[in-house]
């Protein structure tokens, strides 16, 4: 499922974060973004999602945490490299609802 799909406006914002960070490479790749699972952590101010297969352990070299300085609530960004693999959303409780009605 894309991401655009089921969150276009968390779309936009995460290419404009990005771009606004100067991340031109990674704001390109949020069009083709597919949202593969839920993060299943339990914490109920959690709505991250990954958009590449979960890893068996942690991600391991060529890793690194973005975080965008969202307006509301937090996003940060799990890339491995220079790929997009994780999204980290906290405290957006209307991205939570959709979250759990499209990922069970
Ligand atoms: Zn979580």
């Amino acid at each position: 499922m894309l991401l655009t799909e089921i969150f276009p406006m968390l779309a936009l914002e995460l290419e404009q974060l990005l771009k606004k960070q100067g991340e031109v490479e990674l704001a390109a790749q949020v069009p083709q973004l597919k949202v593969v699972d839920r993060c299943r952590c339990g914490d109920n101010f959690c709505s991250s999602f990954y958009t590449q297969p979960k890893p068996e352990g942690s991600y391991g070299p060529g890793h690194r945490c973005l975080d965008l300085d969202a307006v509301e609530g937090m996003l940060v960004l799990d890339v491995v490299a220079g790929t997009i693999a994780h999204v980290e959303v906290l405290n957006r409780y209307e991205i939570r609802q959709k979250l759990i009605a499209e990922f069970p």
